[in-house]
């Protein structure tokens, strides 16, 4: 365990490599509507390459909306959405992955070639690999069904890590999962995301949960941020919060 002055040090370095990797992501005044519903209403938002942040606000609010808005899933009828890059423009089929509540596994194919429709061109290897960093590698001949919930959720984490993407969406991607098995998902989604240094975008409406893992939390409301607080500094990371014997059962 890190003294937390070393971990502040540290930060900078983390930060710049992050900044080579990650997609920048833009939203000027979007607006979204549903027929007469403006869910979104010149919602504006910029995140920097590498950062975790979390967005939280009300059932109902356009998280999901504005997850969708990011991913190319949902069309701005006003406003504009840009991504940047140090690399040069990104390849949106590959770079930006979404992760929803609901693993959508294909119940027909086996939980590797569920983890290869991530990898381009299909690729075994690069597959295993993902299947690897989610500790599932020895389940990869098996049927999604015969999986746990947690497990199913680590799958389809494989999947949409195993293209290494530039920007991470994630929809409540824990909200089904019991406490134990969240607290561990949330280990492995920081633990990858220090990593592999995407920007990490995660909707949910559990505020303990978006202060545990993220940079910086935003608040929607009335189809706008409402609040945007910054969390990294006040809460060291990677201290030991007493699962860690869980976490080396899974992994
Ligand atoms: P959240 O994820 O914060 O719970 P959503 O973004 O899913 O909220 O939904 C925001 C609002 O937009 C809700 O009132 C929802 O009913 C509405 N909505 C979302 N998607 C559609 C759609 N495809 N057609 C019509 N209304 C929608
Ligand atoms: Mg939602």
């Amino acid at each position: 365990l890190t003294a937390p002055h070393e971990e502040e040090k540290s930060r900078p370095s983390l930060q710049a490599e992050a900044a080579a990797r990650g997609l920048q992501v833009d939203v000027q005044d979007a607006v979204v509507r549903f027929g007469e519903l403006a869910v979104l209403r010149e919602l504006s938002l910029s995140i920097p390459s590498g950062q975790f942040l979390a967005v939280v606000g009300r059932s109902g609010c356009g998280k999901s909306t504005l997850l969708r808005l990011l991913a190319g899933l949902e069309a701005a009828s006003a406003g504009t959405v840009s991504f940047g890059a140090a690399g040069g423009s990104p390849g949106l089929r590959t770079d930006v992955r979404v992760m929803f509540q609901d693993a959508r596994l294909l119940p027909w194919k086996s939980v590797l070639d569920n983890v290869r429709i991530g990898v381009p061109g299909g690729d075994r290897a690069q597959a295993l690999d993902a299947l690897e960093l989610v500790g599932l590698a020895d389940r990869a001949k098996e049927w999604p069904a015969v999986l746990s919930g947690g497990q199913r959720q680590r799958v389809s984490l494989a999947r949409a890590l195993a293209g290494d993407p530039r920007l991470l969406l994630l929809d409540e991607p824990l909200g089904a999962l019991d406490a134990l098995t969240r607290i561990e998902m949330q280990q492995l989604i920081e633990r990858l995301w220090r990593e592999r240094r995407f920007t990490a975008v995660l909707v949910t409406h559990d505020v303990g949960e978006a202060v545990a893992l993220a940079d910086r939390v935003v608040l929607v409301e009335n189809g706008s941020i409402a609040q945007d607080v910054a969390v990294a500094l006040a809460r060291p990371r990677e201290k030991d919060t007493g699962f860690a014997h869980y976490e080396s059962t899974i992994l």
